[in-house]
């Protein structure tokens, strides 16, 4: 399992390494000193919080030194892709704040000189066409104390090589029939190095080229070529490319001259803890309904933690906390948790919202009467005002705020003790009714009226608050509560089927939830309150004009702030 690290490494300038190496390239006058990073997303599926990490490092590098970022899709393999991800990420990637201009591109705008280059190669005998079963190759390839074994084919004649790629190409052969691969060194003590595959064949139409080809580079032979193509400076990606960057160097060279080849900078994936970030299983949970879908609010894409209320500046303030490193980590979601926190305290108007109603009534409190309540719509930020919340007999309190047989330290309602309704009274409970099964269905109280809250007499304290809303304005609504989609903290390092790691518990929905009046009015979608003692929500766009649906975000117990204190 990986170890949890939150080492940082930043200079006193405040700058991570990869920045600093950028500033050291620009001030040396490296490429001019010019900058272009680019995000180069594959569209096989939707974007999650580790590509976010990337996103912040290409655009965000970009922004801060003047230069430039592109966004490149890289759309090599037309099995697995489709332009449902490719209007999806950028979506995404226009949420988190950033903007390619006018530099869109996709690796298949490169695809004929890709393939010029590869027969230029074939024909300067530095590739060859082998007809080996990929379980062949991959026998022959050794070990990394072993050296490989050359394939039957290696010596193939230059022309009868270029002969048969042309021919793949032309669709003449079924997939998996040939393969073209760079003649290298098969005892190379860099794997990547032995005799590395450039070109297969894949007969699936392309979403952007159609059927124009039938042979596609591998990631290897298109990533560092598209990189030289686009000018990039700075091509920075994550650890497990670093035995990449070799061959990368190697391929960017059979085009360039000394002056220019992009500098490829790996940093450390972003991990979250009771999360997996793989797309493929993260598509398979879509699939199978394991999940409401790409943007259901437990998934750790970008689409549902906007749906469940998380906002770009948290994401940016989480992913600047655990920084850019050498190290491989596995990142506390509770650290995430603490950033989405911090900021909608900042933001979130408070509101007052009963989620698990019982019905109190203050008996002493005339039957008709409404009086409006002032409540603060945020006391951390002096110009947020207030907004007018009304009182009546009836009220909804939370079930859990009133016991019959309390212990010592309950500081809420129970039987003869007094606690204030938030913004209200000072009440004192008197009773209580039953159903035949012992259930409480209503409790009673008496109101003193020399306590409004703001008014001469409201000094009288007493221990506890509650949160209420009055039973006649209560608008209905729903809420999705969430827990951890995985109840295991590290899934991807289980033995078994990662699905059998699930939370059965991740979704509560709670049909009966009572709003104040003044929230249900301005509900929109993607809105974010702090529901008074309860935590953050956020409303959902299932949203409609008569049934108003909340994702909650978070709740208010910090649990990081705990953690750090340990
Ligand atoms: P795949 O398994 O399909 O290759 P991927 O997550 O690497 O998945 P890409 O679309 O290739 O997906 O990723 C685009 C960019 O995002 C790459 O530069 C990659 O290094 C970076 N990236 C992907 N996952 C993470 C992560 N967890 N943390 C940081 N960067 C990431
Ligand atoms: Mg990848």
């Amino acid at each position: 399992m990986a170890e949890i690290k939150e080492e940082i490494l930043v200079n006193e300038s405040g700058l991570n390494f990869v920045e600093q190496i950028i500033k050291e390239d620009l001030e040396a006058g490296k490429n001019g000193g010019r900058l272009n990073t680019r995000f180069p997303p594959e569209p096989n599926g939707y974007l999650h919080i580790g590509h976010a990490k990337a996103i912040i490092m290409d655009f965000g590098a970009a922004e801060k030194f003047g230069g430039t970022c592109n966004l490149r899709f890289d759309d090599t393999n037309p099995q697995k892709e489709d332009t449902e991800y490719v209007n999806a990420i950028m979506e995404d990637i226009h949420w988190l704040g950033y903007d390619w201009e006018d530099r869109l591109y996709y690796a298949s705008d490169y695809f004929q000189q890709l393939f010029d280059l590869a027969c230029r190669m074939i024909l300067e005998d530095k590739a060859y066409v082998d007809e080996q079963t990929s379980e062949e190759i991959a026998a022959q390839k050794g070990t990394p104390t072993t050296p490989g074994q050359n394939s039957p084919y290696r010596n193939r004649p230059v022309e009868e090589s270029l002969d048969l790629f042309k021919r793949m190409n032309e669709g003449e052969f079924e997939e998996g029939r040939y393969v073209l691969r760079a003649k290298i060194d098969m005892a190379h003590s860099n794997m990547h190095f032995r005799d590395p595959i450039m070109y297969r064949i894949i007969k699936t139409p392309h979403w952007r080229t159609g059927t124009t080809w039938k042979v596609y580079p591998m990631y290897d032979f298109a990533h560092g070529q598209s990189d030289y193509f686009e000018g990039v400076t700075h091509s920075i990606c994550t650890l497990e490319f670093v035995p990449h960057r070799p061959l990368y160097e190697y391929f960017v060279k059979e085009l360039a001259d000394e002056t220019y080849c992009p500098r490829q900078i790996e940093f450390n994936r972003l991990n979250l803890t009771y999360t997996v970030m793989s797309k493929r299983k993260l598509l398979q949970l879509v699939k199978e309904g394991l999940v409401r879908g790409w943007d259901d609010p437990r998934m750790p894409t970008l689409c549902g933690l906007r749906r469940r209320g998380y906002t770009p500046s948290a994401i940016k303030d989480f992913v600047n906390r655990i920084g850019y490193t050498k190290y491989e980590a596995l990142n506390h979601i509770e650290l995430l948790e603490h950033s989405i926190r911090e900021d909608l305290n900042k933001t979130a108007t408070r509101v007052s919202v009963v989620q698990n109603p019982v019905k109190l009534i203050l008996t002493n409190y005339p039957e008709d009467k409404v009086e409006m309540m002032h409540m603060d719509n945020n006391p951390e930020d002096p110009n947020a005002g207030q907004h007018e919340m009304p009182f009546a007999r009836e009220i909804w309190i939370e079930g859990e705020d009133f016991m019959e047989n309390p212990p010592k330290k309950f500081f809420r309602l129970a039987p003869d003790k007094e606690v204030r309704l938030k913004g209200a009274y000072i009440i004192k409970c008197t009773g209580v009714k039953k159903d035949e099964e012992g259930n409480i269905v209503e409790i009673y109280a008496e109101y003193d009226p020399d306590t409004k809250s703001g008014m001469p007499g409201s000094e009288r304290k007493v221990k506890g608050t509650l949160h209420w809303v009055a039973v006649n304005s209560a608008v209905k609504a729903e809420v999705r509560d969430y827990d951890r989609l995985f109840s295991v903290e590290n899934p991807s390092a289980e033995e078994g089927d990662f699905r059998d790691l699930l939370n059965p518990n991740s979704l509560k929905v709670r049909e009966n939830v009572m709003l104040e009046p003044w929230l249900a009015e301005r509900v929109k979608a993607g809105d974010h309150y702090q529901f008074q003692r309860l935590g953050y929500y956020t409303v959902d766009p299932d949203t409609t004009a008569d049934h108003i649906v909340f994702n909650k975000t978070i709740g208010l117990k910090d649990t990081w702030a705990k953690e750090m204190k340990k």
